[in-house]
């Protein structure tokens, strides 16, 4: 994915030129973040469920149950990563995450129960969640490479690679049939 590929660019050269920064600041910046996508995560797992209850298709429910229990991994995940820091796992609001969450909301909220429309529309939530992930995931991986913690990138790209996978798979369901039977509606 260029898009991806381009951000983890952008996060290495970031590092690279503010190499000067004092190790403390830049460990304090990077918990930080981990705190904001903790909470996301978090979220999303309360999220997914009320996905799953709305959807249309069962293919679509079933893909939502399955990144329900992923989504749960990818909190054990961060709490590796908060114990390898040896940080307390805190979770602080993430904007971001909360408004694309409450975009998911909307649809439901604005959506017949039953059609293929509510399905194209919480395929399209999902998938801003899922770019939402894999913009934070590829660039944290980035900064746990660059502070020489290749522990912690591993388990930062673990979660980073299903992230994607579910992005693929939503969009296999999208354009398998939804999409066409939603414009039919
Ligand atoms: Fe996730
Ligand atoms: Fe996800």
């Amino acid at each position: 994915m260029e898009t991806v590929k381009t951000a983890e660019k952008a996060a290495g050269a970031t590092v690279a030129k503010n190499a000067k920064i004092e190790d403390s600041e830049f460990h304090e910046f990077f918990v930080d973040e981990l705190k904001d996508i903790y909470w996301a995560e978090k979220h999303l797992a309360k999220a997914l469920p009320k996905m799953k209850k709305a959807s249309t298709s069962p293919e679509l429910a079933s893909a939502f149950e399955k990144h329900t229990t992923e989504t749960e991994e990818h909190i054990s995940n961060l709490e590796q990563v908060f114990e390898l820091l040896d940080e307390k796992a805190v979770a602080k609001k993430c904007d971001a995450k909360a408004g694309l969450l409450e975009e998911a909301d909307g649809i439901i909220a604005d959506t017949e129960k039953g059609t293929m429309i509510r399905d194209a529309g919480l395929i399209l939530a999902a998938q801003k969640v899922e770019h939402y992930e894999i913009a934070t995931y590829g660039t944290l991986r980035v900064f746990a490479q660059n502070m020489g913690r290749d522990d912690i990138a591993a388990l930062l790209t673990a979660t980073l690679e299903n992230e994607k996978a579910t992005d693929e798979a939503l969009t296999e369901i999208a354009i398998g049939s939804i999409n066409a039977e939603a414009a039919a509606e």
